[in-house]
């Protein structure tokens, strides 16, 4: 499974930058994915969601990572969506077999 540890930088639309920290996330629904030439099982993405006003100036915020568990106890690699820093999404997650 995997886990979020480090705080992530999302940026609102008029330009402030604030983090969010793992438990600041909601995790929606996992989904999985066939990987049929790999051998190595199925990928499982698990859909970060935050959806709140900017700390500055209230401007509301949607932010998601969608990040991939791929072989089963490890991370492969995180998609954001344009508010958030793909750099930190990257280095956020910590993987473990359950
Ligand atoms: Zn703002």
């Amino acid at each position: 499974m995997l886990e979020i540890t480090e705080n992530i930088r999302v940026t609102c639309p008029n330009g402030h930058v604030f983090s969010l920290a793992g438990n600041d996330w909601d995790l929606q629904e996992l989904e999985t994915e066939e990987k049929p030439d790999s051998g190595m099982g199925n990928a499982i993405c698990y859909p970060f969601r935050w959806v709140g006003a900017c700390p500055v100036c209230g401007e509301e915020v949607e932010a998601s990572i969608d990040a991939w568990e791929y072989p089963e106890g490890g991370f492969e690699t995180a998609t954001v969506s344009e508010n958030v820093s793909e750099k930190d999404a990257n280095k956020a997650f910590v993987a473990h077999l359950d």
